[in-house]
């Protein structure tokens, strides 16, 4: 279910019915894609009608920002409770360890990715890191089969947008994975 904030669609569920119909999404065994929009994306879109195309075709517009939460308000719209990227990825990696999901992180530089990893398998020693790859590898054969070899059901993408989002639409179907999630910054934060 969504609704249009100045031509950019996004989603009008609650955290916990996104991780439901995630959750359903792996054991259907289809593809779904996660992008956070935040009124900076939904204005350079309102500019840009290819970056407008690349937000729209995701499966999951989450709402992160305030601004997001304020717009549909004075639109009339359902969206009450924001959504964050980070947010959105801790809640998947909570999900991952309820259920024993394998994860792969790619995306920042080398020894960040490589100290988040350790301390989310730290918090979350349910879920399998399967795998993960800094950021500046630049051979698409190379990432790709390091993704497919890993098998995950899940893989954060850390790139900035929208090199994340072009990454995930050039690649999903090659991708032996169901959940793809563009998370920006957050290895940064969680190498912290
Ligand atoms: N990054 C990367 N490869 C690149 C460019 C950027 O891995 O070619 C990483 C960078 O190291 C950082 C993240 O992408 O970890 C970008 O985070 P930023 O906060 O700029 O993204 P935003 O959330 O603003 O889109």
């Amino acid at each position: 279910m969504k609704e249009e904030i100045l031509g950019v669609t996004v989603n009008k569920e609650t955290e916990q019915q996104l991780l439901d119909n995630i959750q359903n999404d792996i054991e259907m065994g289809r593809k779904s894609r996660i992008v956070a929009i935040n009124p900076e994306k939904v204005m350079m879109a309102s500019k840009d009608p290819a970056l407008r195309t690349l937000l729209n075709e995701s499966t999951y517009q989450i709402p992160d920002g305030v601004g997001i939460k304020i717009a549909s308000r004075m639109r009339g719209g359902a969206i009450r409770e924001r959504v964050t990227g980070i947010g959105m990825m801790d809640a998947l990696l909570q999900l991952a360890n309820k259920h024993g999901h394998r994860i792969f992180m790619y995306g920042a530089k080398k020894a960040t990715v490589e100290l988040a990893a350790q301390n989310i398998q730290t918090k979350y020693p349910n879920l399998i890191v399967a795998g993960t790859l800094d950021g500046y590898e630049k051979d698409p054969e190379k990432i790709i089969q390091a993704i497919n070899e890993a098998k995950p059901q899940i893989l954060f993408v850390a790139l900035g947008s929208p090199k994340q989002e072009l990454f995930i639409r050039e690649n999903m179907e090659r991708l032996d994975v169901n959940i793809f999630q563009g998370v920006g910054g957050s290895f940064d934060v969680y190498s912290g």
